[in-house]
């Protein structure tokens, strides 16, 4: 008889929900309304996560102005959107519309002056989007990006009513996302599970990480504790090397978002995210003199 099970069994440490956050509404950009639930005054920062915005609305009065011109620097801007379409344009000349399914995973870097507008004027945009930070070395990285449509996003079929599109890092049946060569080694999987399913997935230990319910309710299990997240709720995960998930309603969808944590020094201005106050001034300084 084997005793790798059992072995195995004790190497794992599950991850709880230390903090669910309901997220604050507010607006951004020109006046577009979302839903922030990484940046506000309830969740600041989830080191390397610097802000989580969802949007979600079929009134284009709430997203028709979207985010004319402006700049970032020192870190990284992910937009993964769920319905509608949205148009990137920067001042490198680079361009394009990221559809439904889509992700644009964006390196600042050491400036960028990038515009993303709403490629409609009716019907429903909805969508992530995520700040990643980077580590002091990277910060004046060339600017980079990786997009990608939703055809070419994997979809993992684990199971029965198990189903992951992989944006970035590897499951553990192998599963690789497209976006690739990120600093922070990040994981970005949209998991949809059908009633009583569940999911086990790694995720090292020295990462930060989160769950976001899009739809339904899940429970994330550890082994002293059952977490609820409802629908529209971000559920912090505390330490641990894997996460469970299991849903709890007849369907449910759920982000899980992870990088590793940088333990690095953040000053934080707007749109430029660097280490010192004295950076910050530099940024601010390049802007102005038309260096980005
Ligand atoms: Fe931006």
């Amino acid at each position: 008889m084997s005793t790798t099970p059992a072995r195995k069994a004790s190497q794992i440490s599950r991850r709880k929900i230390e903090e669910v956050i309901s997220g604050q509404p507010t607006s951004d950009g020109a006046g577009v309304r979302l839903t922030r639930y990484i940046g506000s005054q309830f969740l600041p920062e989830l080191d390397p996560f610097l802000l989580l915005d969802f949007f979600e609305s079929d009134d284009p009065n709430d997203y028709i102005a979207g985010f004319p011109s402006h700049p970032h620097r020192g870190f990284e801007t992910v937009t993964y959107l769920l319905a509608g379409k949205m148009r990137h344009e920067d001042n490198a000349g680079y361009g394009g519309v990221i559809e439904a399914g889509g992700i644009q995973w964006m390196t600042a870097g050491r400036g960028i002056i990038h515009s993303e507008m709403p490629e409609q004027e009716h019907g429903r945009l909805a969508g992530f989007q995520l700040w990643v930070n980077l580590p002091a070395k990277e910060k004046l990285c060339e600017p980079a990006y990786h997009e990608y449509s939703q055809d070419q996003i994997p979809v993992e079929h684990r199971t029965p009513g198990v189903d992951i599109n992989v944006i970035t890092g590897t499951t553990c049946e192998g599963t690789t996302g497209p976006v690739k060569g990120v600093v922070t080694s990040p994981l970005y999987f949209d998991i949809r599970l059908s009633s009583g399913a569940s999911i086990e997935e790694l995720i090292p230990s020295h990462h930060a990480g989160f769950v976001f319910v899009n739809e339904g309710e899940i429970s994330v299990r550890s082994d002293t504790s059952s977490d609820t997240v409802a629908a529209r709720q971000l559920g912090v995960l505390g330490a641990g090397n894997a996460v469970h998930i299991e849903a709890k309603s007849a369907y449910a969808r759920v982000l899980l978002v992870a990088a590793q944590v940088l333990n690095e020094p953040v000053a934080r201005y707007g749109p430029f995210v660097m280490n010192t106050r004295a950076e910050i001034e530099q940024a601010i300084t390049d802007f102005n003199a038309g260096k980005f």
